[in-house]
């Protein structure tokens, strides 16, 4: 059974954490929620950080009912599981309801499955190489409207979550899916299944974009240097060196958050050591 070590943290510029990263029956997972656009009533008394609690919780008792489901089946009943506990208090058909991207791995026999839904990463160490899986509809999305926005100074920059006009994408195609209030978005994920064994999957390490972040924006490890420091040092260690780059990232914007939740975790598979 491959071997798990988590860690998430809240940027510490914010007052929770809307990431959340959990482990469960075989089932790993990391969750970043999407911050509440500032004065836009988003139709829901509970708030993101309880979004991805609650999200996580189903995951693991969708999962632990049947390990033979596909990750999207688990995944969108999971979304609808979360959208009872709402208890038909919150509008949840607000395009800015509470929200978070997935990303997913399970264990099940001799078999691994993946499931990646918006702005997460997962990197996979195949023993012949590593692959990096990043659903980049999100990405894009934001870049085009950034384009179109000259107040926007920098299209690609890390806060892109604050570009409002994102709303009118949101779950639709020719824009990004994102798990929310809708379970259809499962379905846009993207999904995988690899093998374990001699030549098969060795690590993989789950993390949330406050974590990618160290080798695809700060670029201070690539994704074999951050593999192998998750396996000998571990998630927090990883967090720590994303603090110290973000705290040495000097910005004139206001537009640009200096902190972000960051979550990450690394599975390790029998004779994963080289
Ligand atoms: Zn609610």
């Amino acid at each position: 059974m491959m071997h798990v070590r988590i860690a998430s943290r809240q940027a510490p510029d914010r007052a929770v954490n809307e990431d959340y990263g959990f482990a469960g029956g075989g089932l790993v997972g990391v969750l970043d929620g999407v911050t509440e656009a500032p004065g836009r009533d988003n139709g829901c008394i509970h708030g993101t950080a309880w979004y991805v609690r609650r999200l996580g919780a189903h995951l693991v008792r969708a999962n632990g009912n049947s390990a033979a489901i596909p990750l999207t089946d688990v995944l969108a009943e999971a979304i609808t599981a979360t959208r009872g506990d709402h208890e038909g208090r919150c509008r949840l058909d607000e395009p800015s309801t509470p929200a978070a991207t997935v990303c997913l791995l399970r264990q099940r026999g001799s078999e691994v499955d993946y499931l990646v839904l918006c702005d997460t990463t997962l990197v996979i160490d195949h023993r012949h190489g590593i692959e990096t899986i990043t659903d980049v509809r999100f990405r894009d999305t934001i870049a085009r409207l950034r384009r179109g926005d000259p107040s926007m100074d920098d299209p690609t920059s890390r806060n892109r979550q604050i570009t409002p006009a994102k709303w009118d994408h949101i779950n639709r195609d020719g824009g990004y899916w994102i798990a929310a209030s809708n379970p259809d978005a499962a379905y846009h994920a993207l999904t995988g299944t690899v093998t374990c064994g001699e030549d098969g999957i060795r690590r993989a390490a789950l993390l949330t974009d406050g974590a990618s972040c160290a080798v695809d924006t700060f670029g201070i490890l690539d994704w074999p240097q951050l593999l192998d420091l998750l396996t000998d040092q571990g998630p927090v260690t990883l967090i720590e060196q994303v603090r110290a780059a973000e705290k040495a990232t000097i910005t004139g914007s206001s537009h640009i958050k200096r902190h972000d939740d960051a979550t990450a975790a690394i599975c390790l598979f029998p004779g994963s050591r080289p």
